[in-house]
């Protein structure tokens, strides 16, 4: 049976078995105190083992970091740590520890620490907490968009398609060394007869399957050799990508409003638990901050602050004029000064408008074309894009999105003002060719939302196993 049964369940007839990790002991020759956590809730169960039932022996190689079987009673706790506890009548030692050479001591190890045991960090609190966050986030993505009738789709991982511009990319290919240094490489000997690469996006492709199945989406892994190593930036990353079909700018607002408000209530609503433990550990963390370093909201209240608001929705320009005008606080200017219609924001600005000017998530609408990507719907101006970003509290931007260019001649002119080739973007024009209508999009960077949600600021902890520059351990 699993903990959280247990713990859930309350008290109940016969005998109940258990399986897993040792958290700690401690206790007395008559009595043992062994904490035992299983993953399945950030709550270890507490198992007591008397020196009658339990020998010696047993009790000698119950070291932290073992794996055990309990074979007992639930009964009432004494403690006032936990409810329910474990009387035992047998315990096995399934897997020993060396408790001297075990790296995770009963005691707190830094998140730093933790990332160079990436193979044992699952028995940690804090990580088995947000690891089971990112399932329950997944199931609800997957959840959300089918209760509203959208296919999913797997896009390419391996792709020859080059025109999106989204970051540097990882090249894929079997060719020897010796060959990948001649100055003309001739690709047409390469595996797949021309330059291949890991996908930086799926969207170009859920574009084409929306214009055939209406409503779409891709959950997959996206890879970009950026060798920028923030604390937001991975090489491989999992990205979400809805495509609309009849869908507008604003539609595609309302959907990703939805979207994130749904897989926030999901997380409240089925693990709360573990979200509390994370609220506790990062006020915990941020008390060591100096003062204008910490969040101003705790997690569960950042949560709350995005359910329970209605989205702001400004354009470019207006954000822009207010901007112009603002400062962060009184004493202190932005780092980058905003002056001008083309600048893009920066975080700090992203956040001002989240938290200081409207008190609201804020989505900002209508860029110019000179800073967004080709593919977006150019406005009856000229100047601004049917472009949409969703700016949360403590992160800045978590989506972005756009209405895109239906019109083949319009997309052609784009292309060429860009530099694009048409020719390697044949069938993407061609659905603008036969069949055309309008469609809306966006994309969510799933560690990205994942980090919100955990509260954890750096992206290498909310993936289990991360790849970063110079980094592919495990
Ligand atoms: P950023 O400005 O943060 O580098 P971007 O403008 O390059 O983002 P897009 O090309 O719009 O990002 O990609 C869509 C989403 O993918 C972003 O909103 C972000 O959430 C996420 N994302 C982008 N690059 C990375 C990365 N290297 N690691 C993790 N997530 C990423
Ligand atoms: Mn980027």
């Amino acid at each position: 049976m699993n903990v959280n049964k247990i713990l859930n369940g309350g008290l109940q007839k016969g005998l109940v078995k258990v399986k897993g990790w040792v958290r700690n002991k401690r206790g007395s020759k008559q009595t043992s105190f062994i904490s035992v956590n299983d993953g399945s809730t950030i709550n270890s169960i507490q198992v007591v083992a008397e020196a009658k039932k339990i020998s010696e022996e047993t009790i000698k190689n119950i070291t932290t970091g073992c794996c055990v079987y309990v074979e007992g009673s639930v009964v009432n706790s004494i403690g006032s740590e936990q409810k329910f506890e474990i009387l035992a009548e047998k315990i096995d030692v399934l897997g020993p520890a060396d408790v001297s050479e075990y790296p995770l001591q009963p005691k707190k190890h830094s998140l730093e620490f933790l990332r160079e045991k990436a193979h044992l960090r699952f028995r940690t609190n804090t990580f088995s907490a947000v690891f089971r966050l990112r399932h329950a986030l997944t199931y609800a993505i997957h959840s959300f968009f089918n209760e509203r009738g959208f296919t999913s789709i797997h896009t390419p991982i391996i792709t020859s398609t080059d025109a999106e511009g989204a970051g540097e990319m990882f090249q894929v290919t079997n060719l020897e060394a010796s060959g990948l240094n001649a100055k003309n490489i001739d690709y047409s000997n390469d595996f797949f007869g021309k330059k291949t690469h890991l996908t930086v996006s799926g969207q170009l492709e859920a574009e084409l399957a929306a214009l055939g199945l209406g409503k779409v989406y891709t959950f997959g892994p996206t890879f970009r050799a950026e060798n920028s190593n923030t604390s937001r930036h991975l090489s491989e990353f999992w990205m979400i990508e809805p495509e609309v079909a009849f869908a507008d700018l604003s539609d595609n607002i309302d959907l990703a409003e939805e979207f994130l408000k749904y897989c926030i209530n999901y997380c409240l609503k089925n693990n709360l638990d573990d979200i509390s433990f994370l609220d506790n550990r990062m006020q915990k963390e941020e008390s060591q901050l100096k003062k204008e370093e910490r969040s101003e909201m705790g997690l569960i209240e950042r949560l709350n602050f995005v359910l329970k608001n209605n989205f702001v929705r400004i354009q470019y320009k207006e954000a822009i004029e207010i901007l112009k005008n603002s400062k962060p606080n009184k004493k202190k200017k932005f780092k980058y000064i905003i002056n001008e219609f083309g600048a893009d924001l920066q975080s700090e600005h992203e956040r001002y408008l989240v938290e200081k000017k409207f008190k609201k998530p804020v989505v900002i609408t209508d860029y110019p074309k000179s800073i967004k990507a080709f593919y977006m719907r150019l406005n009856d101006d000229g100047q601004t894009v049917g472009a949409m970003d969703i700016l949360f509290p403590t992160i800045g931007e978590i989506i972005g999105g756009s209405q895109r260019e239906e019109r083949l001649s319009v997309l052609k002119s784009r292309m060429r003002e860009m530099n694009i080739e048409e020719k390697e973007l044949w069938w993407y024009l061609e659905t603008r060719k036969f069949g055309t209508c309008v469609h809306s999009g966006f994309g969510l960077g799933f560690e990205r939302l994942i980090m919100f949600v955990t509260g954890m600021k750096n992206i290498r902890d909310v993936i289990p196993f991360p790849r970063t520059p110079k980094n592919a351990n495990f």
